[in-house]
């Protein structure tokens, strides 16, 4: 059986599973277009109100979450030399990912052209409503790389903390858990402290997803129903391309690297990790889906060594999704007005969306900010850079949470080789339908 397909059955057993999270995001789609924003305003207060309080209650434990994970994780990996290892494998794999994404993204651009013939035809009302974005986005691209550099070295991580700026709170975190593993026995009590921390939260995470069905319907509706289908007309050839890539990211390519540097059983590891690619969905947020992102990796046999150090930085630095619409993003927009795209021009835009990928907090939206980045480098006029965004920012949340779901199952699939590779996966669980008690 073709690969796809493998994935394709094992998201389907997956959803019989969690058919109630799974109903959750039919309901809400239903109800979307059905009864549209414009039509029921007061409801969709409500439904609104349900849908920011789940993504708020699950951002709840991902901090703590972060932290313990990471301290945790590097404490049991030990001496310096098993740490280089483990995270330059990390790296690699993560950073191949990426850069087939990004490939895919340009091809993929280059090929359909959506960009070619779309009418920049963007009336007022939509601008406005989408003003406080641009200008953030555009503040955002005043900023050059070595301002992006600074910006992530904690100069005080407690500010950091407290902003929830993931990058420098991850930094700063792993040096000191670099110097509890050397300070030797003295640092054992930090370390069990952390450990229960890791366990309280992950027992938060399995009471909150006694919410999820509600929060997700609640979040796919208020996706579905403000969307505005006439602006979609103008940008539909995005979207299919956008579609497409990711498409091709997933049941392709994630597929194809379980297959060429690990034994792992593809159906298995999609069917595992199907409840957090539904919670990715409807959240649009890598960062709130983390605690069921560890949560499903370690039920099904991914040690908690490599998912507590591979699933929070994942979380955090990998985004392949982002940056490969970002890429197609940005080719469209030079397509739209006539940019010459240059071979160089286009390696450009690649390398850039994958430094404003990798800078993107793992939130809703985040991508669409950081993509002011990218779009330096083709030099549109103020202008055009408002009609730009303001056509982008129309179908926004769906492309949103189509991205985090490459996001987040990237991040399972690295956990997942890289656990192989250690021979720290449990096949058995991965396997079979028993369930890890531990997580
Ligand atoms: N929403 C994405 C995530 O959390 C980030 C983005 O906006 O692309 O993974």
């Amino acid at each position: 059986m073709g690969l796809h397909m493998q994935v394709f059955i094992a998201l389907l057993l997956g959803i019989k599973r969690n058919g109630h999270i799974f109903l959750g995001i039919i309901l809400g789609v239903l109800v979307g277009i059905f009864a549209p924003q414009h039509l029921y305003p007061k409801a969709y207060q409500i439904l609104d109100l349900i849908g920011q309080s789940f993504i708020n209650i699950i951002q709840m434990v991902v901090l703590p979450l972060v932290i313990s994970a990471i301290i945790i994780g590097i404490s049991n990996i030990g001496d310096s030399k098993q740490l280089t290892k483990l995270g330059s494998k990390m790296l690699l794999y993560y950073g191949i990912i990426i850069t087939l994404a990004v490939t895919i993204g340009a091809t993929v651009a280059l090929l359909l052209q959506p960009g070619v013939g779309a009418k920049a035809l963007i009336d007022s009302n939509v601008i406005a409503s989408v003003h406080d974005s641009v200008a953030s986005a555009i503040e955002y691209q005043k900023e050059n790389l070595v301002q992006i550099f600074l910006d992530v070295i904690p100069k005080n991580p407690f500010e950091a903390l407290a902003q929830g700026k993931m990058i420098p709170i991850i930094i700063f975190v792993s040096i000191f858990a670099v110097a509890l593993t050397r300070a030797g026995e003295i640092s054992h009590p930090l370390v069990s402290f952390f450990e229960s921390i890791f366990a309280a939260t992950m027992k938060v995470t399995d009471w909150i997803m006694y919410l999820a069905a509600p929060g997700i319907f609640a979040l796919t509706a208020t996706a579905v129903g403000s969307f505005g289908i006439e602006v979609f007309q103008s940008i539909s050839k995005f979207a299919l391309a956008v579609c497409l890539a990711l498409g091709i990211q997933f049941f392709i390519v994630y597929p194809l690297m379980l297959k060429l540097f690990s034994k792992v059983p593809v159906g298995k590891l999609f069917s595992a990790v199907s409840e957090a690619i539904m919670v990715a969905f409807g959240t649009a947020s890598s960062s709130a889906t983390l605690p069921l992102t560890i949560t499903c990796c370690e039920k099904r046999g991914i040690s908690n060594r490599v998912c507590s150090f591979v699933l929070p930085l994942g979380a955090t630095l990998n985004m392949d999704g982002t940056a490969l619409v970002q890429t197609i993003a940005v080719i469209f927009l030079a397509q739209m007005y006539g940019i010459d795209l240059t071979p160089l021009l286009i390696f450009e835009i690649a390398f850039l969306a994958i430094v404003a990928s990798s800078t993107s907090a793992g939130i809703p939206g985040a991508g669409l900010i950081t993509i002011a980045l990218v779009l330096n480098g083709i030099g549109l006029t103020p202008q055009q850079l408002v009609i730009g965004f303001s056509l982008l920012f129309t179908i926004e949340r769906f492309m949103d949470m189509l991205r985090t779901i490459c996001n987040v199952t990237s991040d399972t699939i690295v956990a997942a080789i890289i656990a192989d590779n250690e021979n720290e996966l449990n096949y058995e669980l991965l396997c079979g339908e028993k369930q890890s008690e531990k997580a």
